[in-house]
């Protein structure tokens, strides 16, 4: 199959060819023949199948072919509008647009907030055919009144699952309620919880569906290990892993802020750029770390799951777990970073006693138990024993036990650990003890949103496991 066989047109194709792809992914072979049909569309599939291409492509050939209702002074409204769950997927959405629309006569614009408003009410007022946004913002100007959806023709919702992960279900209502009722929708999502197809319900008209192999079926590209480490050793393991196996370009994940902070700053230290991106840094900073990360300059970005979501960097040779996410697809989206459209690439996690529990949820998640390998030297210690982790209003213990913190493990006694319970400021960027995490916003959010693995592992406690907020 060629990207020529779906009924593109001309301008497209040649964008498609400078791009250097010749063959459609999956998800782009079903999603631009049903999207190109006029239809709305349910697509499972997450980053880096390719979904990007899959619904710009067809949307562009679609505005070209309806013509815009220019106003009085010739400005063409918003046809097309994407939502997008972080600034960073906006902003690479918005660069896809532009970089498949090259040879065409349509505007876009990405906008987020963080940055100032000004410069967007004057582009906006220059006309903008097609507008890749995250949802705050968006409200924002429309409650201001400096922009009008009542022209939008076709609506992505792009990682919904995220979108609602991360709070945003009341938002996305608030922009399904200023929009044209008729339109043509599309709803993106890794992962179908019942939130999900309540709000695919709402959304979408008798929609084609389509989806593709979850990562974790298909993660034979990815070479994936575990350093078992010391609790206290894991900085210096990552120097070392980094130095010793030359690695230029390395995307590390922590649980929290504050660890991704401490991390990058030990890590400049000992002689290795490093920068930290999360929810609590600037635009300006996490758009630097980005293009420095990309262009190679820098050759460690430390991210939050959050942050990191949506970075799309093409055939990122290596991501470390520095910490193991406590929601297991989490896993699957960070090791997603690597072996992209092709390319093969290697996930390390450095895996610590008190992360056992961790490991075991993600190795059921992917079906396959992750081969360990012990760096001589940075072994734990004999006698360290596991801890159990305070994530937010949860503690998830050891032996496979989570409890709430509240209830907690009686008496400060780790559940059959035989160990304290957490170290108030515990080290290696572990959340403190108290109820929150270190990192701060976002930790007791149990019961607040559905995640990704919604309806699929009960959870003691009621609702999901608490993530440190990016
Ligand atoms: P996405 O899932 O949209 O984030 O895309 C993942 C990566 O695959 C991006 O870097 C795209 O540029 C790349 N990509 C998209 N379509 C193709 C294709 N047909 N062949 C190879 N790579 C592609």
């Amino acid at each position: 199959m060629h990207f020529k066989d779906l009924g593109l047109s001309e301008p497209l194709l040649r964008a498609v060819h400078e791009q250097g792809y010749d063959t459609p992914t999956p998800i782009q072979a079903q999603a631009i023949p049903a999207v190109l049909q006029g239809g709305d569309l349910l697509a499972g599939a997450q980053t880096g199948t390719g979904k990007t291409a899959g619904f710009v492509l067809p949307m562009l050939q679609r505005l070209m072919a309806m013509p815009a209702k220019r106003d009085a002074r010739g400005r063409v409204p918003i046809r097309a509008l994407i939502l997008t769950p972080t600034r960073e997927l906006a902003a690479q959405v918005e660069e896809s647009v532009r970089v498949y629309g090259k040879h065409l006569p349509l505007t876009s614009m990405v906008m987020f907030g963080g940055v100032g408003m000004q410069p967007q009410i004057d582009k906006l007022r220059r006309g903008v055919d097609i507008l890749v946004a995250t949802p705050g913002r968006l409200l924002d100007h429309h409650g201001q009144r400096t922009l009008d959806l009542g022209q939008v023709e076709i609506f992505v919702l792009d990682e919904a699952d995220r979108m609602l992960d991360m709070g945003f279900i009341h938002d996305i209502k608030k922009v399904l309620a200023v929009v044209p009722a008729k339109k043509q929708s599309l709803l993106f999502s890794a992962t179908f919880s019942d939130e999900i197809k309540a709000l695919a319900d709402r959304l979408l008209n008798a929609p084609v569906l389509v989806e593709v192999a979850r990562r974790n079926a298909t993660a034979d590209l990815i070479a994936q290990k575990v350093h078992p480490v010391g609790r206290e050793r894991k900085k210096e393991l990552l120097a070392h892993l980094i130095k010793s196996g030359d690695w230029h370009q390395v995307l590390v994940f922590t649980r929290m802020k504050h660890g991704c902070n401490r991390l990058a700053e030990y890590l400049n230290d000992h002689g290795i750029t490093a920068m930290a991106i999360h929810g609590n840094k600037s635009q300006g900073a996490r758009t630097k770390a980005l293009a420095d990360f990309k262009s190679g300059d820098l050759q460690v970005l430390v991210a939050t799951d959050i942050a990191a979501r949506g970075i799309d960097i093409d055939q990122l040779p290596h991501v470390v777990n520095f910490e193991l996410p406590n929601v297991p697809e989490d896993y699957v989206h960070r090791i997603g970073r690597t072996g992209r459209a092709g390319a093969t690439g290697e996930a390390i996690s450095l895996v610590c006693l008190d992360e056992e529990i961790f490991l075991k949820d993600i190795e059921r998640l992917i079906k396959r138990s992750v081969p360990r390998e012990t760096i001589p030297g940075f072994e734990a210690p004999a006698g360290e024993r596991a801890e159990p982790i305070v994530l937010g209003r949860m503690t998830i213990g050891v032996g496979g036990t989570r409890r709430n913190a509240g209830g907690g493990f009686g008496g400060g006694r780790a559940g059959g650990g035989g160990r304290p319970a957490p170290r108030p400021g515990g080290g290696g960027g572990r959340p403190s003890a108290g109820g929150r995490p270190a990192g701060g916003a976002g930790g007791a959010r149990s019961g607040q949103s559905q995640g990704p693995s919604s309806g699929r592992t009960p959870r003691p406690g009621g609702g999901n496991p608490p993530r440190g907020r990016g």
